[in-house]
């Protein structure tokens, strides 16, 4: 069977093999445009990821088990009551780009048709609102004009704020290949930080964080003054003269000073630039996370309109997107300042989405947009709020305000798999949702290719489709005709069907031409890119090669722009610039990725990566636990020094939660700041101060059962699933005897122990001659956890072998070092080893140790490790 990763805004395809035994094998569809039989690490981690540990299985409502016909009454009877007393304006969703667009589309047609606000909003905004906004502006539809095959034809690449080798692996093997087929093609990486995007490029611009919008004014300046306007384009274009006269704000000097890049190299871009026929820029999260995102991304769009490089092979501003289905939502309008079907809140639209759904009444204006929507909850003007797939307790900024105002929150409904969810935790009534497996649906990736989800094992305990939860809350509420599907297809069909609906090429985004498919067709259906209609029945590859836009007059504009630099500012108080972001193994709160022990190994901490000069100012080693501080909140990281950061900056990956780590939540120090076009936050930018965070004591923590909390004193902990056996890191004060006996998990078990005090600590705990418990004193025990982890599943025979194991001899020569490659668990020591003894290649290392030869997302490391054993010799 074939289905759709769930991760990431690729839209990989893969392939299912199911044994009949409720195992399943997973593979990447070869036969899939978007990847074509490639997987990155998460998706070739698919199939650890369908158990149901952790899983909430049936409803709750305050706290007790549920009938679903008892939750869905409840649900329905107290979002009536709000409704009654405070008007439809006090309830609000919250969705989600892991819904699938069926969900999605009845989400918002419960909310702005039937409810009559426009109170849904969704953790999209999060990702690429700032891309929306850009795209509406410029060429009057939210449309991508790309598509993955423009890799493959362009001369040159730009990736602007976007780390593509670890956050959209499959697309940047994609490019890589790309670039081994037609070497003479060029690659430009802009991004404050050196990642592994930055392994293979030919130019790295480490601009100043938050200045990019100044580069590319400048660019389009540049080409201005050197013959690369495209003339044949101005006749397609509006507000020409006003852009070009802003930009001219921008001369190479000014920008190479406001952008801190060496003026040659800033020359070196604008000439690949002007000298690529075909040239596409691919940009996320970097460019629109911003204050000023929507107006980052106009400047690219800029560039691309004025020098005529859209809308033809190779050519085009791309924005890849994080999510799963992020642009399903888009498509629907599951953003609150979007009616639906690619409609805004015309008179016309808001009449002709009421005669369509024959609904009672439409929202005629914007709703709250996500930041906005929990400061509404938090000053109580929203009294219900629905949050479906999705944790805004750990992934808004100002994440306490946001935790803080879902508990003051009178009713708070979570639809979600996860049983467990810093959010979950707050929420009056839980219902369970069908997760990837089990659920059908359609997604659409970053270049519009709507993929089917397919479900090939049963759903966990009670868990119902999202669409069918919705359907019947809103029956519950009094609009049983309008959601009376009995199949996602038939709410596919409706949703095409509108997108359709006197549009007559008004809207970008139309799929009428699959309004009628069957039920069977529906499930059988091939991916494709929209639009799908009667001028593209096979849909569309790329978009606006006629030079039409949506704009009323079919023209496209370009946008007048006054860069502008964060507001979140390095001061004395808070002198580093924070910056937020994804890391390779990991996938948004770790929901699902999670619980994979070989998704753990590549980072199994939270950390802070640091210039080794910032690190040395503020008495902060390699290894050392930090404290990370803002005006908002603060959080504890381990301390990775790399001169791949900027000085004056800082990276902490965004994962970590209540759930993995007790003080781990990067959100919480990001300020609620949001750009006022798009309401996007600037998670890339906050101001904060670092110092060591010195605990009396560290260690590491095994145990079968039981749980660490922070009960027995002040503690830091992070717990890291090992498949039976649970890992915590800990550091506390006081002595680490004393608080493994208030934790309790010490109880019944026969104790062997070595060593006294915070210095050296260990002990074992045996039950009926199996070992249940260890601990380890050090921040770097000296007991490897692979002869700990094959203790716990071979117990050691003789009391030799268990003090071997206590004293730490049993571990000499196993320990591997953090996992670089997860696919075939190979760490950094033993990479290092084969890049001693000779393997001088990826390919050499490939046939020594296997590392890098499947999914290939560790590939960038490998090489950067080859280069630092060169550097190093
Ligand atoms: Fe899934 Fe990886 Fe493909 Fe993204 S790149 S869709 S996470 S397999």
């Amino acid at each position: 069977m074939k289905s759709t990763c769930p991760y990431c805004g690729v839209g990989c395809g893969v392939e299912i093999a199911t044994d009949g035994q409720g195992g399943c094998r997973i593979a990447g569809d070869a036969t899939h445009p978007a990847n074509f039989g490639r997987l990155c690490v998460k998706g070739a981690a698919l199939g650890e990821t369908l158990g149901h540990a952790g899983r909430l299985l049936s409803p709750q409502v305050d706290g007790v088990r549920s009938s679903w016909s008892q939750a869905l009454d409840t649900v329905a009877q107290r979002l009536n009551a709000v409704i009654r007393e405070h008007g439809p304006q006090a309830v609000a969703f919250y969705a989600s780009g892991q819904l699938l667009t069926e969900d999605y589309y009845v989400a918002n047609k419960l909310m702005k048709g039937f409810l009559g606000v426009a109170n849904i909003d969704t953790n999209s905004r999060l990702c690429m609102a700032s891309a929306v906004v850009g795209y509406k502006r410029a060429l009057g539809a939210d449309a991508v004009p790309c598509c993955y095959e423009d890799f493959a034809q362009a001369d040159l690449v730009v990736l602007a704020g976007s780390n593509t080798a670890w956050a959209h692996p499959v697309a940047w093997q994609r490019l890589v290949q790309a670039k081994q087929a037609k070497p003479e093609m060029k690659v430009v990486v802009i991004d404050p930080r050196r990642t592994a995007t930055c392994d293979g490029a030919d130019l790295h611009l480490p601009l100043r964080p938050g200045s990019d919008a100044a580069l590319f004014s400048g660019l389009l300046h540049w080409l201005d003054l050197h013959q690369g306007v495209d003339t044949t384009m101005l006749p397609h274009l509006n507000g020409v003269e006003e852009t070009l006269l802003a930009a001219a704000e921008w001369p190479l000097a000014r920008v190479a000073e406001f952008c801190r890049l060496p003026p040659e190299d800033v020359e070196r871009f604008y000439t690949l630039f002007l000298n690529s026929p075909q040239a596409l820029t691919l940009y996320c999260m970097g460019i629109n996370q911003s204050a000023s995102g929507s107006d980052k991304c106009n400047a690219i769009i800029n560039v691309h309109l004025a020098s005529g490089r859209i809308g033809r092979a190779g050519s085009g501003p791309f924005s890849l997107t994080g999510q799963p289905n992020a642009m399903g939502g888009r498509e629907v309008g599951g953003l609150a300042n979007q009616l639906a079907a690619h409609m805004d809140f015309t008179p016309q639209n808001v009449d002709r989405l009421q005669r369509f759904w024959q609904s009672p009444q439409v929202a005629d204006r914007p709703g709250l947009k996500a930041v906005e929507l929990f400061q509404a909850v938090a000053r109580g003007e929203i009294k219900a709020i629905w949050i479906m797939g999705t944790n805004p307790a750990v992934s808004l900024p100002d994440g306490l305000a946001v935790a803080d105002a879902l508990r003051r929150c009178p009713l708070t409904i979570v639809s979600d798999v996860t049983a467990q969810t810093d959010t979950a935790a707050l929420a009056h009534i839980l219902l369970p949702a069908q997760g990837w497996g089990e659920k059908n649906g359609t997604v659409t990736n970053s270049e519009r290719r709507i993929s089917r989800q397919r479900g090939f094992v049963p759903p966990a305990g009670e868990a119902r489709p999202d669409w069918w939860i919705l359907a019947q809350v809103a029956q519950r509420l009094g609009f049983q005709a309008a959601f009376n599907w009995n199949h996602p297809a038939a709410i596919f069909r409706e949703h095409a069907a509108l997108s359709g609906f006197e549009n007559e090429g008004s809207r970008a985004f139309d799929i009428s031409g699959l309004a009628s498919l069957s039920d069977d067709g529906w499930d059988r259906m091939s991916p494709l890119q929209w639009p799908v209609n009667t001028r593209y029945p096979a849909g569309c590859a790329r978009l606006f090669s006629d030079r039409q836009f949506y704009h009323p007059d079919g023209k496209a504009r370009l946008i007048p722009l006054t860069p502008r630099l964060p507001s979140s500012r390095p001061s004395r108080a808070y002198p580093f610039t924070l910056n937020t972001g994804r890391i390779r193994d990991q996938w948004h709160t770790m929901t699902r990725t999670g619980s994979v022990p070989r998704l753990m190994q590549h980072y199994s901490e939270p950390f802070g990566e640091l210039h080794p000069l910032d690190a040395g100012r503020n008495g902060i080693a390699e290894g050392d636990l930090m404290r990370v501080q803002s005006a908002s909140g603060w959080m504890i990281c381990r301390a990775h020094l790399s001169e791949a950061q900027m000085p004056g900056s800082l990276f902490i990956p965004m994962h970590w939660n209540s759930q993995y780590a007790s003080h781990g939540k990067v959100d919480a120090l990001v300020a609620a700041e949001v750009c006022p076009l798009s309401g996007q936050p600037e998670s890339k930018q906050t101001a904060v101060r670092i110092g060591r965070w010195q605990p009396d004591w560290q260690g590491t923590l095994y145990v079968r059962e039981g749980v660490v909390t922070g009960e027995g004193g002040p503690l830091w902990w992070v717990r890291i699933p090992e498949g039976e056996v649970t890992r915590y890191l800990v550091a506390g004060k006081g002595d680490p005897a004393s608080w493994l006996a208030q934790q309790g998990v010490t109880s019944g078990l026969m104790l062997q122990t070595a060593g006294a005090g915070e210095d050296f600590y260990h002990l074992l705990g045996w039950r009926s001659g199996q070992l249940d418990l260890a601990f380890f004193s050090g921040a770097r025990p000296a007991v490897a956890r692979e002869a700990v982890l094959a203790a716990f599943s071979d117990p050691p025979a003789t009391a030799q072998q268990r003090f071997a194991l206590l004293s730490g001899r049993a571990s000499a020569g196993c320990a591997t070092g953090r996992t670089v490659c997860s696919c075939f668990g190979v760490g950094e020591n033993q990479i290092n080893e084969a890049i001693a003894t000779g393997c001088d290649s990826t390919e050499a290392l490939g046939v020594r140790l296997k590392c890098g030869t499947n999914c290939g997302s560790c590939l960038p490391e490998l090489s950067r490790l080859i280069a630092l054993a060169r550097t190093a010799a």
